[in-house]
C-alpha cells in the first residue's frame, strides 16, 4: 500500500519565527503526509482574534515571568480553515482525493482523561492548530491532519464565505448550550463580533422569550437585530443595567453570556443578571477582572459556566448554516491573498468596522 495523491515539496506560507517575526515564505516546506495522516490544499483561513493576540506577543502565548510559553515556533498560524484532500496515508480509510473537509481547531491527544471520558476539547496537552511546529495551521497553501483530527466534510456547495464561519459559530453554539437556554429566559449576549453575531443566531433557533444584544458599536447591533435579536442596546448611551431591570419587573435577565473579553462586561452581567441565573463566560481577556465575588454566592446564587472551543459542534453548524436557519450574510466582511496579510491582520482588528477577515487560496 501507498499514500494515495501527492503534496508539493514547497509552498507559500506565513511563518511565525518569534513574537516579532512573522515572515511571508515563497517555498517552505509542505508538510509530509505520514501513513496515518490526511494533507488538504487549503481554500481559506480565517483570521481570530488569538492570532492577532499571539502576532501581538502576548504573554499567554509566548510566556513571560510567571507563565511559560505555550507555543513553539517555529510555526504556521491560523485554526479556521479548510480544504480539499490532496494526499491520504495509507492507513486513513473512508476519504477520497478531492473531499472537502474542516477539522476542530484541537487536535486531541486520544491518550488523556479527557480524551478518553469524551471530552476531546480539554485535552490535556492541548494541542491546537496553528500555535506548534507539530500542527501547523491554515495559514499556508497545505495543512496536515493528524490521525487525531476531529474532522467533519463541508458540503461541495457551500460558499467560501459560509465554511469560514463553521469553526467560529462552533464555539458559539458551545457558548449559548452551557447557558441551557429555555423559551421563558430573558437572554442577554453581551458582544457583537462574529462570535457574538454567531450566539445570536443560534440562539434565535432557541426561540428565548427575550434576546437582548449589547455592543459599543452601533453597526454591530444592526446585524444583531438582522440576526434575530429583539432588543439591541449601545451600553455606552443607554444605561442597560436599568433598562434590564424595567424589563423584568426588578428581578433582572436569566442567562448572560459575556463575549466581549472586557473586564466592564463581567461587572456589568454580574449586575443585570438575576438571582440564581446563569453566567457564561466566553471571552479571552487582556486583564485581569476585580469584581465583587460576594454576588455570585451570598447575593445571588450564580451558575458561573465556563465555555472552550466547539466540542461537537461542526456537523450541527454545517447542517444549519446550508439549510439557512444560522444566518451567516456580511460577516466574512474581507479576504486577502497570503501575500497581503499583514493588512489582512490589520483589518482583523476590526478597526475599519470588519467582523470576519479571511485568508484566500
Ligand atoms: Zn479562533
Ligand atoms: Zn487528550
Amino acid at each position: 500500500m501507498r499514500n494515495k495523491g501527492e503534496t508539493p515539496k514547497t509552498m507559500k506560507a506565513l511563518v511565525a519565527y518569534d513574537k516579532d517575526r512573522y515572515v511571508f515564505e515563497h517555498e517552505y516546506p509542505a508538510p509530509e503526509c505520514g501513513s496515518d495522516d490526511i494533507i488538504i490544499k487549503t481554500e481559506a483561513c480565517g483570521i481570530c482574534a488569538g492570532d492577532l493576540k499571539c502576532n501581538h506577543g502576548a504573554a499567554m502565548f509566548w510566556g513571560d515571568e510567571v507563565q511559560p510559553s505555550w507555543v513553539k515556533p517555529p510555526f504556521i498560524p491560523g485554526h479556521e480553515f479548510f480544504g480539499h484532500i490532496v494526499e491520504i496515508g495509507e492507513n486513513v480509510e473512508g476519504y477520497e482525493l478531492g473531499d472537502r473537509i474542516i477539522a476542530d481547531q484541537i487536535v486531541p491527544c486520544g491518550k488523556c482523561r479527557f480524551c478518553k471520558d469524551g471530552h476531546y476539547w480539554m485535552c490535556q496537552p492541548h494541542n491546537i492548530f496553528g500555535f506548534q511546529k507539530e500542527n501547523n495551521g491554515g495559514m499556508a497553501e497545505y495543512v496536515r491532519y493528524p490521525q487525531t483530527a476531529v474532522i467533519s466534510r463541508v458540503p461541495d456547495t457551500m460558499s467560501i464565505e459560509d465554511a469560514l464561519l463553521i469553526e467560529p459559530y462552533g464555539c458559539s453554539k458551545h457558548a449559548v448550550d452551557r447557558g441551557n437556554i429555555t423559551n421563558e429566559d430573558v437572554v442577554v449576549i453581551s458582544g457583537a463580533g462574529t462570535l457574538g453575531l454567531g450566539m445570536v443566531t443560534y440562539s434565535r433557533m432557541k426561540n428565548p422569550k427575550k434576546l437582548i444584544v449589547l455592543d459599543m458599536v452601533d453597526e454591530r447591533l444592526e446585524k444583531a437585530k438582522e440576526f434575530g435579536a429583539d432588543i439591541v442596546w449601545n451600553p455606552g448611551k443607554v444605561n442597560v443595567v436599568k433598562e434590564i431591570e424595567t424589563l423584568t419587573e426588578g428581578y433582572g435577565c436569566d442567562v448572560y453570556i459575556e463575549a466581549t473579553g472586557h473586564p466592564s462586561s463581567v461587572i456589568q452581567g454580574l449586575s443585570m443578571i438575576r438571582k440564581l441565573g446563569r453566567f457564561v463566560e466566553f471571552s479571552v481577556f487582556g486583564a485581569p477582572t476585580t469584581v465583587d465575588w460576594s454576588i455570585i454566592g451570598d447575593r445571588k446564587e450564580l451558575d458561573i459556566l465556563g465555555s472552550h472551543l466547539s466540542p461537537y459542534a461542526f456537523p450541527f453548524i454545517i447542517e444549519n448554516i446550508e439549510n439557512k436557519k444560522l444566518g451567516t450574510k456580511g460577516v466574512v466582511s474581507r479576504k486577502f491573498k497570503i501575500e497581503e496579510w499583514e493588512k489582512a491582520f490589520e483589518y482583523a482588528t476590526g478597526k475599519h468596522g470588519d467582523f470576519k477577515v479571511a485568508l484566500v487560496f
